[in-house]
């Protein structure tokens, strides 16, 4: 047994992102107060090759912009996965729009287009497909099918930072691309998000929305709509544009502990890991493990029983249509009957440490645990 307990999820911060922090606490107000924000928002469309970039504190709230940008409310749908974190649908209600639930495809865990194209109804607005895990879902189809119906696309990029699809990279899709920086996620700046765009009208309308409703070059104190106030500090920039500046090293660390694990659990036919197909580059933000359901053991068993052997891990994600958030709806009640990859794979996955503290031991460590709890 090992004396710590291993933990999920955690950042890789050096002295690099210490300096920066620090300089910013320092020297960065009065006329330097804007500087770290325009260089991460800087170094960020560059990186991605896209032309606008709004750094915000949260991914929540760059959804929630996209949203409002984008001119979707009451009555209107908008199709997401059924297996995502809350945060990629809850903005669709703060709108006053309904999202509705799309299966997952059996080998990536992203949407699903074909369920994508039978949840389109005429009210339906957009569509948020998500990384899920690092990984990408078919975003040539995704891309087609928006095309066809009038379909905005919001990517949600959050957990898939350096993945790429077909050499373009992730969140650089859609309308818009979306990103978190919580300090579980590839890179962070504790909490924060980005909003990335090509439509400067998308941009400036972002811009308003998330300032109270003024203009950056207008009339001071003179506010046209009431709006929100969805702002980065300059600190968490700063640790933002250290971490950006590592990207290719953290991205590359997260693919190495994925083949650490591939490595360890290959050759156990009762376990299924991460999907990487031949057109994608998955950047593994959660090395995931589902069970057969043959050898009888659900995640939340599971995880307690890696849990008495100091491991941590986190279930796959529920089905949005199951949680009590959503489940009595009629939107939800269709998922339930509809989404039957969500439903047969969520009860036998789970996460495994996917740390940027984790090393070749840990990680054989973990298999160990995993293949003596299955008796594999
Ligand atoms: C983490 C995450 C979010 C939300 O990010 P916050 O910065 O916490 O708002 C949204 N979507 C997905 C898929 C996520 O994993």
């Amino acid at each position: 047994m090992i004396s710590e307990k291993i933990p999920v999820a955690g950042p890789w911060i050096t002295q690099k992102e210490i300096d920066y922090v620090a300089d910013a606490a320092a020297n960065g107000w009065y006329e330097n107060s804007t500087e770290y924000i325009q260089r991460f928002e800087a170094a960020f469309t560059q990186y991605m090759g896209v032309k606008h970039a709004v750094s915000l504190p949260s991914c929540t709230s760059a959804i929630h912009l996209s949203l409002l940008a984008l001119g979707i409310g009451a009555g209107d749908e908008v199709i997401v996965p059924d297996i995502t974190w809350i945060a990629t649908a809850a903005p669709i209600t703060y709108v006053g729009a309904t999202p509705v639930f799309a299966d997952i495809d059996e080998k990536t865990w992203c949407i699903s287009p074909e369920s994508l194209r039978e949840c389109i109804t005429p009210k339906t607005r957009a569509v948020i497909p998500v990384d899920l895990y690092g990984n990408m879902p078919c975003m040539d189809e995704i891309e087609k099918i928006a095309r066809n119906f009038k379909l905005a696309i919001i990517e949600d990029a959050a957990e898939a930072i350096g993945s790429e699809y077909k050499g373009r990279k992730a969140g650089s899709f859609g309308d818009t691309g979306v990103f978190s920086f919580h300090g579980s996620k590839t890179m962070t700046t504790g909490e924060g998000g980005m909003l990335l765009t090509d439509n400067s009208e998308l941009y400036n309308r972002c811009l308003l929305l998330r300032d109270h409703g003024r203009q950056a070059a207008g009339k001071m104190f003179w506010n046209l709509e009431i709006a929100y106030k969805y702002k980065m500090s300059s600190m968490q920039a700063a640790l933002g544009l250290a971490q950006l500046e590592r990207i290719n090293e953290l991205a590359e660390k997260k693919r190495m502990i994925f083949q650490w694990y591939k490595g360890e659990l290959e050759g156990h036919p009762g376990i299924t890991l991460n999907y990487e197909s031949a057109c994608t580059r998955n950047t593994y933000w959660m090395v995931t493990a589902i069970i057969d359901a043959e050898l009888g053991l659900d995640k939340i068993h599971l995880l307690e029983q890696m849990n008495e052997k100091q491991v941590a891990g986190r279930p796959f994600f529920y089905p949005l249509s199951m949680l009590p958030a959503y489940c009595f709806s009629e939107e939800a009640r269709q998922a339930q009957k509809r989404n039957i990859v969500s439903y047969k794979i969520s009860p036998y996955g789970i996460n495994l440490p996917s740390g940027f503290n984790m090393d070749r031991d840990k990680v054989r460590y973990v298999c160990d645990s995993l293949i003596s709890i299955l008796n594999l």
